[in-house]
């Protein structure tokens, strides 16, 4: 039984291969999904739910898939040979010009309209875009577990949805807080959800996304001038200002 980690790792690997590209290759191989065609559609992100892997594509899509007991996707290079299992136990080939991600034994693979994840998956926070938008319940989701560090919590879309790891940056960012810091230990947590909303709310209006620490390693904030710091945390680039954030770093 793949536990949530392997999902985890599972998922960051669909993510690191598939993300912000578009797809060139898509063959659902379940009776349902056979004639649905992918191709043409940037993935926008792949996250892990508990145990079910959301693989998000433009247009409002989702491709649900859930590993059970020994289901897995493994990924290749355009040359590489599939070693996952025999051809009849693929269920989904996901590919783009560099990567292509392959399913095998998923005893569940369906596409859904992201909209209604929640319906397959459990419940999401409160929808920072959405129409139940509800800050008083999204900073008490966040503080919930006071140990968690703010990275963690803010990524956690059963707190509060719709925050991915370069809005985690950013919001990190206007509230002055590494996002190593334990989220119990934030003296005015509730900038993390005011910062979230603003954010959020700004993208949404502006075609270019105007980002203060976020793809800016080694440039100079644009609050200090310090040079922003750059790590890397499950996949994932992290950015902050070592001077305007405080807080733990790696
Ligand atoms: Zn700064």
């Amino acid at each position: 039984m793949p536990e949530g980690d392997t999902v985890l790792q599972t998922a960051q690997r669909l993510h690191t291969a598939l993300a912000g590209r578009l797809l060139t290759r898509s063959d659902l191989r379940v009776p349902r999904f056979a004639t649905a065609d992918l191709t043409g559609r940037t993935v926008l992100d792949v996250t892990p739910r508990g145990k079910h892997i959301l693989t998000r594509v433009e247009g409002g899509l989702t491709l649900h898939s859930h590993l059970r007991m020994d289901g897995a996707w493994r990924v290749y290079g355009p040359d590489e040979r599939w070693r996952g299992g025999p051809g009849h136990q693929i269920r989904a080939v996901l590919g783009n010009a560099e990567r292509v991600a392959v399913g095998y034994r998923l005893p569940v693979l369906e596409l859904l309209q992201t909209a209604d994840e929640e319906s397959v998956v459990g419940h999401l926070g409160p929808d920072i875009l959405g129409p139940d938008w509800d800050p008083d319940t999204a900073l008490r989701n966040l503080l919930a577990d006071p140990a968690r560090t703010v990275g963690e919590a803010l990524l956690d879309q059963r707190n509060l949805a719709g925050i991915g790891n370069v809005f985690r940056c950013e919001t990190c960012f206007l509230a002055r807080t590494t996002p190593w810091l334990p989220i119990g230990d934030l003296p005015a947590p509730q900038q993390l959800v005011t910062a979230a909303k603003k954010l959020l709310e700004a993208n949404r209006a502006r075609s270019r996304r105007h980002l203060y620490v976020y793809g800016r390693g080694g440039l100079p904030c644009r609050r200090c001038g310090t040079p922003i710091s750059k790590t890397t945390e499950d996949d994932r680039p992290v950015y902050w200002c070592p001077r305007c954030q405080l807080g733990p770093v790696p």
